[in-house]
């Protein structure tokens, strides 16, 4: 499509997380892609400052990855992995493992983040039960948490508009830290906030009300992307493993974004030194070129549940028809390779300072009221207009694209997330739009 299409054109397709009528309205799209750049349909270049939606972390269109997948279609277009297997899929789980940290090495295939998460919270039950503590079913997640939309992500998930809709069908046996931002303390903070470790304590509170006996799991992102860029304060992600260490609880990472190179080290964990039992994964293991997802487990968790029961019987009563889709796999197994030819994480590690001072520049803009950012990714909080919350967001992010750069919002937080193949100037030029906009609205 590359006139302007008419809301007729649009009308068959319910768009996710979209106010629909709106977009259908004044629709933006994109035609086609190449390293750092989308094309929109009427011709225009638009640079990704946003890496897609966080997960085209080597760049649009990687000739590698086409090729990859291209043969995969061509020469096995679809294979089971229930009592059967392909070579991809085990390639595929034995470079994820490759850079996961030590010992979580075991890798089950999902095709979402929203996958991985209901995959890793299963996980979690299924290893106290073969383990003879089946009581312990109670999840903790998070305010302000995103754990993708399954049932289970949106009830570990601290998002009231995602969770008030079906609130008769959420998971009852969930707990919820509280979030961790707090602009009073930490305004303008580079890096891992200084304030807030000490709400990790708030796990101690709820083992106490709860008994340890009851918990099955604690989830968290280390990075929170879709509440708009929440970063872990100093000291507190230890202090959760600590406390869950203490009493049995297992520690899973929702490292859908944080996941292949976004903080310059391969995981959050690695880059916070924190090992979780259960990483969950997604986006940018493939490039984002086929859908796929997965959860990485360690040997401990993975060997209770595939060590129990009888030898024949199937362990686990979870899986996906397209776990491990071939040409998933292949193009993860092409992408994983690619990062490591081009040391794309270390990339994003040398390119973090500079990205960190072209966000806190725009400090002194218009309407601007918090500037955060760790690694290749960086939130900037806006005042809201009196009574129209998220609608001076929502028109820097179309005024943004109109002038040939994309990003991403969330109320009135801007997030910024390019792929790690960014240029210097590329940087500077996305948050000298974001500039010049926020000066024009009002
Ligand atoms: N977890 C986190 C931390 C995410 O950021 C996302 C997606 N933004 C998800 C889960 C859900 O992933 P998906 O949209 O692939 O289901």
């Amino acid at each position: 499509m590359t006139s302007r299409p008419t809301i007729e054109d649009l009308s068959n397709f319910w768009m996710p997380f979209t106010a629909n009528r709106q977009f259908k309205a004044a629709p933006r799209l994109l035609v086609s892609a190449r390293g750092m750049y989308y094309r929109a349909s009427d011709g225009r270049e638009v640079l990704d400052g946003c890496a897609g939606l966080w997960c085209v972390n080597a760049g649009h269109c990687r000739d590698e990855i086409v090729a990859a997948v291209k043969n995969a279609a061509e020469s096995l277009d679809f294979a089971p992995t229930f009592q059967m297997g392909h070579p991809l899929a085990f390639e595929a789980a034995a470079k994820v493992a490759e850079i996961m940290p030590e010992g979580l090495d075991r890798i089950f295939f999902t095709n979402s983040g929203s996958e991985a998460v209901d995959t890793a919270l299963k996980i979690a039950l299924a290893y106290h039960r073969a383990r003879g503590e089946g009581q312990r079913t109670r999840l903790i997640g998070r305010e302000r948490g995103y754990h993708g939309v399954g049932f289970g992500g949106i009830s570990v998930g601290g998002i009231s508009s995602n969770r008030k809709t079906f609130s008769g069908a959420l998971l009852g046996n969930v707990d919820h830290l509280p979030h961790t931002h707090n602009l009073e303390h930490n305004a303008f903070s580079k890096g891992e906030p200084a304030w807030g470790a000490h709400l990790a304590d708030e796990l101690e509170r709820l083992v106490t009300l709860h008994d340890p006996s009851t918990i099955a799991a604690v989830i968290v992102e280390p990075v929170a992307g879709s509440t708009g860029v929440l970063i872990s304060p100093q000291g507190y992600l230890k202090r959760l493993r600590e406390i869950c260490t203490k009493y049995g609880i297992l520690l899973i990472f929702d490292e859908v974004i944080t996941g292949f190179g976004r903080l310059g080290r391969a995981t959050a964990s690695e880059y916070f030194g924190v090992t979780p039992d259960l990483i969950t994964l997604a986006k940018a293991m493939n490039n984002a070129a086929i859908p796929m997802g997965g959860v990485a487990a360690s040997r401990a968790v993975h060997d209770a549940i595939v060590q129990s029961g009888m030898p024949g019987a199937i362990e686990l009563f979870h899986g996906y028809t397209y776990s491990a889709h071939p040409a998933a796999s292949a193009a993860a197994i092409a992408t994983l390779d690619l990062y490591r030819r081009e040391d794309l994480f270390a990339r994003a590690a040398r390119l973090a300072p500079a990205f960190e001072r072209a966000a806190h520049a725009l400090a002194d803009a218009p309407h601007v009221k918090d500037v955060r950012n760790l690694g290749l990714v960086a939130g900037i909080e806006l005042e809201s207009r009196e009574g129209a919350p998220g609608a001076r967001a929502y028109e820097v992010f179309v005024k943004c694209f109109e002038a040939g750069v994309l990003i991403r919002f969330t109320g009135d937080i801007l997030a910024f997330s390019p792929p790690l193949i960014v240029e210097e100037e590329q940087i500077a030029r996305m948050f000298d739009t974001v500039r010049e906009v926020l000066s024009a609205v009002r």
